[in-house]
């Protein structure tokens, strides 16, 4: 009898080394750990650096501490995306090639004017450009010269080259989303000074690094959206999703990195305990 080769599940923690953990992110990382381990899975730890100018050396090792702390122990040599810029630009190119990247000159404050000055009104700041606006010669010279820009995701053409095509992401709970490659506008995919984006990178990277199961915040929702987009244009596998909901405090308000009382850091050596921060995540779970 042949045995059946099950793929084990892959979850993983992707922060940034921006600034302390606090208990939104405990949550995700516990959930995401967790549920690898009662699955007999693997569980990954990976930081998101792209953007170097708000990385502070210190919060790798920091972050490390924190979750080991919380007694989460990754089964694999964290990666930093700051080390795959190389990686990131072949699917940039790829993308380029089916015309689904243009280069866009205006500055936000310009995007911003153009929508407060839209016939509907101020509300909706998505940059779309139209399907059928070809990018002319002179605009592609102008990225070889010293003005910056951005490459933005073309989603038009992108709703165009799936023409009849339907893509769906599905939840853990059996949940199915139809995409809507419009929702987020043209996403900025890389700029002159960061040559990658956030969503360019996960996709990538939950890709080259298996990723089974993605747990994370419901503020993540609508990116999914255009994730699932890229993940079909570069011929990605898709993992399953989950949501969960985003921590509040006693004052209802969202847990920021800036608070430093929320930290893991300062909560440890406040003398608080682990089982002590799984308590406190239940309570915040049902405000
Ligand atoms: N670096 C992202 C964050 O911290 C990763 C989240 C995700 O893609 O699930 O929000």
């Amino acid at each position: 009898m042949t045995k059946a080769v099950l793929t084990p599940i892959i979850t993983r923690f992707a922060p940034s080394p921006t600034g302390d953990l606090h208990l939104g992110h405990a949550y995700s990382a516990l959930l995401a750990h967790d549920f690898a381990r009662a699955n007999d899975g693997k569980f990954i730890l990976r930081f998101e650096d792209i953007d170097q100018t708000r990385v502070r050396p210190q919060f790798y090792r920091d972050i490390e501490i924190d979750l080991e702390w919380l007694g989460i122990k990754w089964d694999e040599k964290p990666i930093r995306q700051s080390d795959h810029f190389a990686d990131y630009q072949k699917d940039l190119d790829k993308l380029k090639t089916m015309g689904l990247l243009y280069p866009c000159f205006k500055t936000r404050a310009e995007i911003a004017y153009d929508a407060m000055n839209a016939p509907h009104g101020p509300d909706n700041f998505l940059v779309l450009r139209d399907a059928g606006k070809e990018i002319d010669n002179e605009t592609i010279a102008k990225t070889n010269g010293n003005i910056p820009f951005a490459w933005r995701f073309w989603a038009h053409r992108a709703k165009e080259l799936l023409g009849d095509e339907e893509l769906f992401f599905t939840e853990t709970n059996g949940n199915s989303t139809k995409i809507d490659p419009l929702l987020l506008g043209d996403a900025i995919l890389a700029r002159k000074d960061t040559p990658a984006s956030y969503h360019l990178c996960v996709v990538h990277d939950d890709a080259r690094q298996n990723i089974t199961h993605i747990i994370r915040g419901e503020d993540l929702r609508q990116s999914t959206h255009i994730h699932r987009v890229l993940q079909h244009f570069l011929s990605l596998p898709v993992p399953l999703y989950q949501f969960h909901k985003l921590l509040v405090g006693a004052d209802g308000k969202r847990f920021a990195k800036r608070d430093k009382a929320q930290g893991l850091k300062y909560l440890r050596n406040s003398g608080i305990t682990p089982d002590k921060i799984r308590e406190l995540i239940a309570q915040s779970r049902k405000m």
